[in-house]
């Protein structure tokens, strides 16, 4: 097993989960199995408990695990299925480190940073080593010179010591500005922010340097020189104009992995990326633009839908057309009603959320979607909205809600199982993780997804009720998926509507590039049908 551990310096918000991924995508394109992981310095044992405003979208994986939207970054641009194993917190370090304390397998030793803490990281790398793989790339958050980044700075530098030369490689992404007053590209905070990792005693073998202009002859040299790494290992990674599923290319013709194949002796021939390019240039230049609304509390943060936006280019790109994305604030609607954010809209996509901010909107939102027969895709939330606005205008169940917004509702149409109830923990509590679904026969499910066996992976508390399960069918509510002992619902749609389909899982998180998720790609085509 080879490792390259990335770092970051200057500046968050580089692009190093990118950087990372797309070291991984090229790798992969040489033949290499790669793994990747990621290290988080806070606290938090997982950022399932933090607001989407502070942290973006909370990425899902197979086994349950709450991670780190980079996970999300990782699954798109590799092949790799990640579990648990591959996004490790502060957090769950030191609550390992002090239930093993309070265990007492410290023999009376005094607990401290160094050697207990970085040991433990240390063994979170080893583990994963013992995957299947040829590299594990690792990230880790933060930037160069916090204070919380230190001990997994250290055990990295412990690490390296025991793997030894030839089996590491340190990939430092950094920030070169270009200062317009004078006129140039500045090496100095790379050079300051280096300086600072070789304190810590790691000694980057590649730089990659995100820049507005490109890096001309005189600042490589410059970087190379300040930087002490070759000349061939700064890497120019410019903002790109397009689309993030850009960035493996760009670091290709860098020859990046040519040149981190070189530092760690892996003998492989050069990858052939014409799929991905084929990808790329879809994306980028689309024959026609599909406008998709997405209604949502976060609208406003890039991260907080990421997944849903990623899943959506697919989609679009596997039908040769672009998207215009109009994110919609479901406040507004409930201030304005639906129809003047929505009449342009060939569908409407309502995402996943917790609290009742803005649910009347997406309730609205729903409703205007089933009256005007206009392509629905409903993630979660966007399912129970969508059951709740059926219940109250079509069923006349008046008031009916979810008992996560209206405990006294007369109609909890959607409601907590018995189980839930008596759970008070915030963290890792939900239902979480891949569960699978029957699909029924003859429903429009069925026909998207061509099979009647589906895993998807899940992240809410809340459920259909099935008190209302005869009323709701016999007015055309069809339930199309459900768990495999059918007592819970998975997948709804409604009878007589082109396409309207809300499920209770979250299928963004299972959506590639080059082979997009099934509800998405038949949302974006029902939607390109829709115009027609
Ligand atoms: N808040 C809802 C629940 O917990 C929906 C969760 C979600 O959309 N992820 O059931």
């Amino acid at each position: 097993m080879k490792y390259i551990f990335v770092t970051g310096g200057v500046v968050s918000s580089l692009g190093k989960g990118l950087a990372a991924a797309a070291l991984g995508t090229l790798l992969e394109h040489r033949g290499l199995r790669v793994i990747m992981q990621k290290f988080d310095p806070y606290l938090n044992v997982d950022p399932g408990t933090m607001n989407p405003f502070q942290h973006g979208e909370v990425y899902v994986l197979n086994d349950g695990a709450e991670t780190d939207l980079d996970l999300g970054h990782y699954e798109r641009f590799t092949k790799g299925v990640l579990s648990r194993a591959n996004n490790i917190t502060s957090g769950q370090i030191y609550e390992t480190v002090l239930t093993k304390e309070r265990r007492g397998d410290y023999l009376g030793k005094t607990v401290q940073v160094i050697p207990h803490v970085t040991d433990e990281i240390k063994a979170n790398i080893r583990r994963l080593a013992e995957q299947p793989g040829d590299v594990i790339i690792t990230e880790i958050g933060g930037t160069t010179g916090d204070i919380e980044g230190l001990p997994f700075l250290e055990a990295i530098r412990q690490f390296t010591l025991e793997v030894g030369h030839g089996n590491f490689l340190i990939m430092h992404v950094t920030l070169v500005p270009y200062i317009k007053a004078a006129g140039e590209l500045k090496t100095k905070p790379s050079q300051q922010s280096i300086a600072k990792l070789r304190e810590i005693g790691l000694y980057p073998h590649v730089l990659i340097c995100r820049c507005e202009r490109p890096l001309d002859a005189e600042v490589r040299q410059k970087l190379s020189l300040f930087c002490n790494v070759p000349l061939d290992a700064v890497v120019e990674a410019r903002d790109v104009d397009n689309t993030i599923y850009e960035m493996p290319l760009m670091l290709q013709e860098e020859k990046l992995d040519e040149t981190v194949c070189r530092i760690l002796g892996l003998n492989t021939p050069p990858g052939d990326t014409s799929d991905w390019k084929k990808f790329v240039q879809r994306v980028v230049s689309p024959k026609k633009r599909v406008t998709i609304a997405v209604v949502g509390k976060y609208i406003d943060h890039q991260d907080a839908y990421k997944s849903i936006y990623e899943s959506l280019t697919h989609a679009a790109a596997s039908h040769d057309c672009g998207i215009k994305l109009k994110r919609i604030d479901a406040e507004d609607i409930e201030k304005n009603g639906p129809a003047k954010y929505l009449h342009e809209a060939a569908g409407i996509v309502v995402p996943g959320g917790f609290g009742d901010r803005g649910v009347e909107g997406k309730i609205s939102a729903a409703g205007f979607a089933r009256e005007t027969k206009t392509p629905y895709l409903g993630l979660c939330l966007g399912m129970q909205v969508a059951t709740i606005e059926f219940a109250r205008n079509v069923c006349g169940l008046a008031n009916a809600n979810s008992t996560e917004f209206d405990l006294d509702t007369p109609h909890p149409v959607i409601a907590l199982l018995d189980e839930q109830r008596s759970v008070t923990n915030k963290g890792a509590s939900m239902r979480l993780g891949t569960w699978p679904t029957h699909i029924r026969d003859g429903t429009l499910g069925r026909q998207v997804y061509g099979t009647g066996e589906i895993s998807e992976r899940h992240r809410h508390r809340y459920e259909f009720n099935m008190k209302y399960h005869d009323l709701m069918t016999s007015n055309g509510f069809i339930i199309s998926g459900r768990s495999p002992d059918g007592t819970l619902v998975e997948l709804i749609e409604l009878a007589g509507h082109p396409w309207f389909l809300a499920c209770q899982y979250h299928p963004e998180f299972q959506s590639k590039p080059n082979s997009p998720h099934p509800l998405f790609r038949g949302f974006i085509g029902a939607c390109l049908a829709h115009l027609s």
